[in-house]
């Protein structure tokens, strides 16, 4: 670790850099990443000289240091690689991180394999991530880690004598205790991120799911919970715990949105769909979204309600991912079964029920998509936060729109209030709430929508960034941000 005196930089470490690698040719080239997290940190790791720290995605080689080099002059912070090779890519990321981590917190344990192979490796990458923050360090940096995959890096970073200050952020849902318990290495994991000093989670539920689990794992922890603060105490140690809800760069929304550009493209869309409501459902190919339940509530309405015949199409985009695991081929083709099926049986002339796009869409047709659809859709079965229905009240300049969004998404938390609320696995109750959002009168989708855009407003991405930062650097438990006490519990 360099000493460099007064050095106060912020450090983001993930799993993937903020950037993507592509061949091309016999070389390289590198593309900007984007999505909010990009967009809210570049501007305070600019003005802190900072750095992003992760991997490429790809098999290291050696020029991808150069390449990443000449990137950071873009970006305006540097980047800084960790290599993994082809067994780190198999069995930390694919294996444990997706094969365990992801299935197990989403509430999904029978998609859990504990393969034992995958923990060992998962343990070494996490120790590379940590040493490589102390290759890059300066005294006075304040690290921020994020997500799943690297729960274990604060633990290694203090293990390795690095004394800087380490804050992490879960951007996906913590378990309930039962469920949690599951994991056979359970009680490491808690106490591996016991060695950060805050730990951040995305919602209320999260992160009481986290302090339950604490308190029935690890004897000698001392918990104070005080609405959105607690802290606890282990060997010594101060952790702080709290629910900052993440979320959109809301005005760079609202101004893409309003360009002629995605107005022109809106238009060009809803004439291919005339006379109808649309209702749109965008979501990455995952066993989470709950995409297979989604058709079946639609479905269901489609019967239920024949006036929605010739009168609402579902344009259902499925953004590929993982697409070489076996379990996401088989969802793809379960997806694509039931929109064959569902499409025979109830197309009539002029009218198709389900248009399915299975790629991904770029901003300008997202945003058109947003604007344009007069229901969105949010049924999954269980998710960190879900951004893309904060993305769609944003665009709904028109306030013309409602949102369905299912109990599990933890933006459920915020946007209850103005949302039609469903519990995705009640395919009679989503099928109800299609029917009423169809018929609901415009002064109510105008009130209700308004007020979703007003909580995404005073809520966006960079007040995420600022309230776990100012966490992170407050000495007091009073500078805790108490705006994060809300909780939506489905039956109060
Ligand atoms: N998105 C995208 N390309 C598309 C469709 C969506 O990049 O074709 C983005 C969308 O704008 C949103 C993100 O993918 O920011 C999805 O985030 P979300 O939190 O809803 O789900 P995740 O995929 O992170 O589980």
């Amino acid at each position: 670790m360099d000493g460099g005196a007064g050095a106060k930089r912020l450090i983001a470490v993930s799993n993937r850099l903020p950037i993507r690698i592509i061949r091309e040719g016999r070389g390289y080239r590198c593309l900007p990443g984007a999505g909010g997290l990009v967009t809210a940190l570049a501007p305070v790791l600019r003005d802190r000289g900072g750095l992003w720290i992760g991997w490429t995605g790809s098999p290291y080689e050696k020029g991808h240091e150069l390449l990443l080099e000449s990137a950071s002059k873009e970006t305006g912070y540097g980047l800084v690689p960790v290599p993994l090779d082809n067994e780190d890519e198999r069995d930390y990321y694919y294996g444990f991180s997706n094969e365990i981590i992801w299935p197990l917190f989403h509430d999904l344990q029978t998609r859990c394999k504990f393969n034992p192979r995958y923990w060992y490796r998962y343990l070494s990458v996490n120790k590379k991530f940590a040493l490589k923050v102390k290759e890059n360090a300066k005294v006075g940096d304040y690290v921020w880690v994020h997500d799943y995959h690297l729960m274990h890096c604060g633990f290694f970073m203090k293990k390795i004598g690095l004394s800087l200050r380490v804050g992490f952020f879960l951007h996906i849902p913590f378990p309930p205790v039962d469920i949690f318990l599951k994991l056979p290495w359970r009680k490491k994991v808690l106490e591996a991120l016991l060695h950060y000093d805050l730990l951040g989670f995305q919602t209320m539920r999260d992160k009481r799911n986290f302090l339950n689990s604490l308190s029935a794992l690890v004897p000698g922890v001392k918990l104070k919970r005080r609405g959105a603060v607690s802290t606890v105490e282990y060997l010594g140690r101060k952790i702080r715990v709290g629910a900052f809800p993440i979320s959109i760069d809301y005005k760079g929304f609202v101004r893409d949105c309003d360009s002629k550009e995605v107005a022109d493209a809106a238009w060009y869309l809803h004439e291919a769909l005339p006379d109808r409501q649309v209702i749109i459902g965008i979501d990455r190919l995952d066993y989470t979204k709950g995409i297979p339940e989604r058709f079946f509530a639609f479905s269901d309405a489609l019967s239920r309600f024949p006036e929605l015949r010739g009168r609402v199409s579902l344009v259902q985009v499925v953004v590929p991912s993982r697409t070489e695991v076996p379990e996401y081929q088989e969802l793809k083709r379960e997806i694509e079964r039931l929109v064959g099926e569902i499409n025979g049986k109830f197309t009539q002339s002029g009218w198709v029920p389900i248009h399915y796009l299975f790629r991904s869409l770029d901003r300008v047709q997202l945003l058109a998509y947003y604007r344009l659809a007069e229901i969105a859709l949010i049924t999954p079965l269980k998710d960190g936060m879900n951004l893309v229905c904060k993305e769609y009240c944003a665009c709904n300049l028109e306030h013309r729109g409602v949102l369905i969004l299912s109990e599990f998404a933890g933006a459920a938390t915020q946007l209850h209030s103005g949302a039609l609320m469903v519990n995705p696995y009640d395919i009679e109750g989503v099928s109800k709430a299609i029917f009423t959002a169809y018929s609901m009168p415009r002064p109510e989708r105008k009130k209700r929508m308004k007020r979703l855009r007003q909580i995404i407003k005073k809520k966006d991405i960079f007040w995420w960034v600022n309230t776990f930062l100012n966490a992170a650097f407050s000495k007091d438990l009073k500078d805790f941000p108490r705006e994060s006490v809300e909780e939506y519990i489905p039956l109060r």
